[in-house]
């Protein structure tokens, strides 16, 4: 069986992932979306181009494997290979930014100092630490990079696993792996990339003890293997790292248990565990604890070691099976609201590299947008002529035309802008911003009228306070149904008020959007109309979704009450 880094990963996470899996069937957890496939080819070539071509000569592609045991084949694949002064250098290219890695920092006395700083040679490595009274910090952090269950350190060991590989295979001792990453800083002048896109990163200083945990998780996955133990162990957050980018592929099968809603993990914050009171003091349960001793509903955990208010809250609905509204905190936040109302969703795509002028690595690259105009009090035409959309040319920059055409719309009314989750339409409208000065202030006029309607479910706790709420009542969310199961995404909320609204459409979440979106220019022309529809009318939804909600709000609020 060849076992690479991200196959020892997995296969280490806990005892019954090896009789779960078939290695025949192996998952690429790493690539595992159409459009970061497309992506990271373009930063593996950019990379040649740019940093390599200098450097022949260079191989590309190069495996090399190891047999450790009769059944275990050692094996990784070298993405560039180069020899400078007779010591080969291996590139690892890790479609991620460098940010994380550099601002980590660790105090000494009352000062931050860099684990990470730039050589001659333009890379970073980790500079030792000389004071003696930073040491302890210091060494966290370095234990934190040798730590596979969080992303930076998942990064360190797949990249010093290629030189284990490396090393054990040919016997060669004189390598190093370097990590590529791209910067986060860097802002494409949208003509040619040059090399400041690239991080190179050097983390051989934590070779010599990375190198003794890969020979143990080794015997460990072995030991896995040989067990072929299929029985349930105990869940761990962060082995099995559910809903997150390194979830395990059989949590599906292992946390069948757990109910879809309003289980234990759907308290809020429930990361944070429970407190169970006791004559000695309270004792803290952490969740997965309480899991793997069968606590899997909301209401398996005893309604004495709810402490927070929220809590209480999901509780009672839940048994209940009450909706939870403040009236007055809704009404209150609403009439801030100001006619015509302008429902306004983006659209984006997480470019690993910058596609257009002005971008970074990772920028959120807009390519749509739907509006929804609402002149009257419940009264809004989902296809009609209040709807305008905008779908751009995936061949082509076309944001100035989105920009101009969005502020000649919103910008002839003096409305409320109305968006779910304010933070992403504004962070996309201040790097528009950057990219069009010449509309600053218009873009800014956008901004300033900005109302988020997550707000008015969820919270505003500045807002309420504000406005004389006292800090118990401003602390509390505004709206709960059991039908949220701890959740205020904008599709969990319309579910209260509209439960099929996504059902019928081709494309029902961002991601399935940017997706298509990529794959927009390779289709034919019949199918790129049908993709093309598909995302207006999910874009399209979004909007409307933002009016139902407020309209099915009013049900819940004063007889006479009125925006307007
Ligand atoms: S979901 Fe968790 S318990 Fe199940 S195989 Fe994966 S890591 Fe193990």
């Amino acid at each position: 069986m060849k076992v690479t880094a991200n196959i020892l990963l997995n296969y280490i996470r806990c005892r019954r992932f090896a009789s779960l899996n078939d290695p025949e069937n192996e998952f690429d957890y790493e690539y595992s979306d159409i459009s970061s496939k497309a992506f990271y080819q373009a930063f593996f070539q950019t990379f040649a181009a740019l940093y390599l071509e200098q450097k022949v000569p260079y191989s590309t592609q190069v495996s090399e494997s190891f047999d450790f045991h009769p059944e275990i084949e050692l094996f990784e694949t070298f993405d560039y290979m180069t020899e400078v002064n007779g010591e080969t250098i291996i590139y690892h290219l890790i479609p991620s930014t460098s940010k994380e890695y550099l601002r980590m920092k660790y105090p000494v006395n009352k000062h931050k100092y860099q684990l990470f700083a730039k050589t001659n040679d333009n890379q970073f490595e980790i500079v030792p630490c000389k004071n003696e009274e930073g040491k302890k910090h210091y060494l966290e952090k370095l234990q934190k990079l040798q730590n596979r269950t969080n992303d930076l350190g998942r990064s360190v060991y797949r990249t010093l696993f290629k030189r284990y590989v490396y090393e054990v295979s040919t016997d060669v001792k004189n390598v190093k792996v370097l990590a590529v990453f791209l910067n986060s800083e860097y802002q494409f002048n949208g003509i040619e990339y040059d090399p400041s896109l690239f991080h190179i990163l050097d983390f051989n200083a934590l070779y010599p003890s990375m190198k003794e945990t890969f020979e143990a998780d080794v015997y460990r996955m072995i030991n896995h293997l040989e067990l072929r133990d299929f029985t349930a162990c105990p869940l761990v957050k962060k082995e099995c790292r559910k809903n997150d980018t390194f979830e395990c592929k059989f949590t599906g099968f292992c946390f069948s248990h757990i109910p879809k809603n309003n289980s234990i993990l759907d308290y809020f914050n429930s990361h944070l565990g429970f407190d169970e009171p006791s004559p000695d003091g309270d004792i803290h349960h952490d969740t997965y604890e309480l899991i793997n001793q069968g606590m899997v509903d909301m209401l398996d955990v005893p309604i004495s070691w709810l402490k927070d208010e929220k809590h209480l809250m999901q509780r009672y609905c839940i048994e209940s099976d009450f909706v939870y509204v403040n009236k007055e905190k809704i009404e209150t936040i609403l009439k801030t609201l100001t006619f015509p109302l302008i429902y306004l969703d983006f659209e984006a795509l997480p470019c690993i590299l910058p596609r257009y002028e002005k971008e970074t690595p990772f920028t959120q690259s807009v390519f749509q947008y739907s509006i929804h105009i609402q002149h009257q009090e419940h009264l809004l035409d989902k296809n009609g002529k209040d709807h305008y959309e905008f779908l751009a040319n995936p061949a082509i920059d076309n944001r100035r035309e989105l920009v101009q055409s969005m502020i000649r719309i919103i910008n002839q009314y003096q409305g409320s802008v109305i968006v779910y989750h304010k933070t992403f339409e504004e962070q996309r409208l201040k790097e528009l911003q950057n990219v069009y000065p010449e509309y600053q202030s218009e873009l800014q006029q956008i901004i300033d009228r900005l109302f988020d309607l997550m707000d008015v479910v969820k919270n505003d706790k500045k807002f309420f306070l504000e406005h004389e709420f006292s800090e118990f009542e401003a602390n509390r969310y505004n709206f709960y149904s059991p039908i949220l199961s701890g959740s205020y995404s904008l599709k969990k909320v319309i579910q209260v008020f509209h439960d099929n609204a996504y059902e019928n459409l081709n494309i029902q979440n961002g991601v399935a959007a940017y997706n298509a979106f990529m794959k927009l220019e390779t289709l034919a022309p019949t199918d790129r109309d049908n993709t093309a529809n598909d995302l207006l009318e999910y874009c399209k939804q979004d909007t409307y979704s933002m009016y139902e909600i407020i309209e099915g709000l009013y049900s819940y609020l004063s007889p006479n009450f009125s925006i307007r």
